[in-house]
């Protein structure tokens, strides 16, 4: 198939590993931070750690819209499905998640919740056009990718005048996360991970463009290479970083030519910068509170905010103590420093976020189970 098997040549991915492998230096570790989880996928299912040498290391990122989802927000959509009788329409990978007193949305709908999947924002507006006796909430939720459809049916309700829908909204932003893994204050330095470098988001970028990453880059001296999510793109990306590495350079470089540009999609974001407004703070599990991490509906958009109009408050809640979700997130840890990885804790049952969908560390390492057991690295 044009543009995707060329993406995926084996030969042509030995002989990018072959360069990596002459440009790396033996004596040093070259620690690199995948953020997105379809990176995580790629890397995973077509086994490029299997291609990269020692020195080269691959660390997982909080990329996974899912994984990152704290456990309270979750709970907000399931007290509205189950105490207030909404319709709560949200994604597949939405309805796992575990959350509080052992439920999930798709618990939550086997009690009697009314919960729906949808593919899209437009599914759940269209929901709202055809029962117009019942209240429909959207769970959103999502990197910079998925808010433009948000914010489009969000305007679109207004446009309709329609009184019955409503968003819970959990979009979060990536620049932002990135500058906290690297330089948060109030994180200790034996939670951080060494980190050389990041294979830098695909989709997202496509959005907000490869200009939002400078000021990480120049600040913490760290390369960003964005990168698509085929494993040519991240092959490569990885042997431009070991090039900026090499030469002392942190830049923002973009392998992924064919979809990003220095200024990404000005119409997307004049969208989203029409109907959101930044948040101050935003839970993110393993990150804890990240600051101006993540939009909220602006006052205009009011009345679709499901926050305002149910009068919702977000409580935090512990991960569950067998999960290593946080560190994991975080790049600290590795899934199979998880003790119930594989055991109690599968895709079929997930105990943590970073199981349930198919861009989390763990279902990835789960399904595919080839990367090499490389210890991580702390900062000292
Ligand atoms: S294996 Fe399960 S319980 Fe362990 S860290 Fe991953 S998601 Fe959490």
């Amino acid at each position: 198939m044009k543009y995707i098997d060329e993406f995926r040549d084996a030969d042509l991915a030995r002989k990018i590993g072959d360069a990596i492998a002459d440009e790396a230096d033996p004596e040093r570790r070259y620690h690199l931070m995948e953020f997105c989880g379809g990176h995580t996928h790629a890397i995973s299912r077509y086994g490029v750690a299997d291609l990269l040498p020692p020195a080269v290391r691959m660390i997982h990122g909080p990329g996974c819209p899912v994984c990152v989802l704290p456990i309270g927000r979750v709970d907000l959509a399931i007290r509205l499905a189950l105490d207030r009788g909404v319709i709560l329409a949200t994604y597949a990978d939405c309805l796992r998640v575990p959350a509080s007193e052992n439920l999930s949305l798709l618990k939550a709908k086997a009690r009697g919740g009314d919960v729906r999947m949808v593919y899209s924002p437009a599914d759940a507006l269209k929901m709202a056009q055809s029962e117009p006796e019942r209240e429909v909430v959207f769970f959103a939720i999502g990197f910079e990718t998925t808010t433009p459809p948000t914010a489009l049916v969000i305007r679109q309700a207004q446009a309709l005048g329609l009184k019955n829908f409503s968003v819970i909204n959990n979009h979060v932003l990536t620049p932002a996360a990135i500058a906290h893994i690297l330089g948060a204050p109030e994180v200790p330095a034996l939670e951080r991970p060494a980190l050389d470098g990041f294979v830098g988001p695909a989709h997202v970028s496509t959005i907000i463009g490869s200009r939002p990453y400078e000021a990480a880059a120049a600040i913490y001296r760290k390369p960003v290479v964005i990168a698509g999510f085929e494993p040519l793109d991240v092959m490569q990306a990885i042997l431009m970083l070991v090039r900026q590495i090499n030469e002392g350079r942190a830049e923002v470089e973009n392998e992924f030519s064919r979809a990003v540009t220095r200024d990404g999609n000005r119409k997307a974001q004049a969208l989203v910068a029409e109907v959101f407004e930044m948040r101050q703070t935003f839970e993110w599990r393993g990150l804890g509170d990240v600051p101006h991490s993540a939009l909220q509906i602006r006052p205009a958009y009011a009345e679709f905010d499901a926050e305002r109009r149910f009068d919702l408050t977000t409580k935090p809640v512990a991960d569950n103590k067998a999960c290593e979700c946080g560190d994991i997130l975080r790049g600290v840890k590795h899934p199979r420093d998880c003790k119930v990885f594989g055991t109690v804790c599968t895709p079929e049952n997930p105990i943590g976020s970073c199981m349930v969908s198919s861009e989390g560390a763990c279902a990835a390492h789960y399904s595919y189970g080839r990367f090499r057991e490389i210890p991580i690295t702390v900062t000292a």
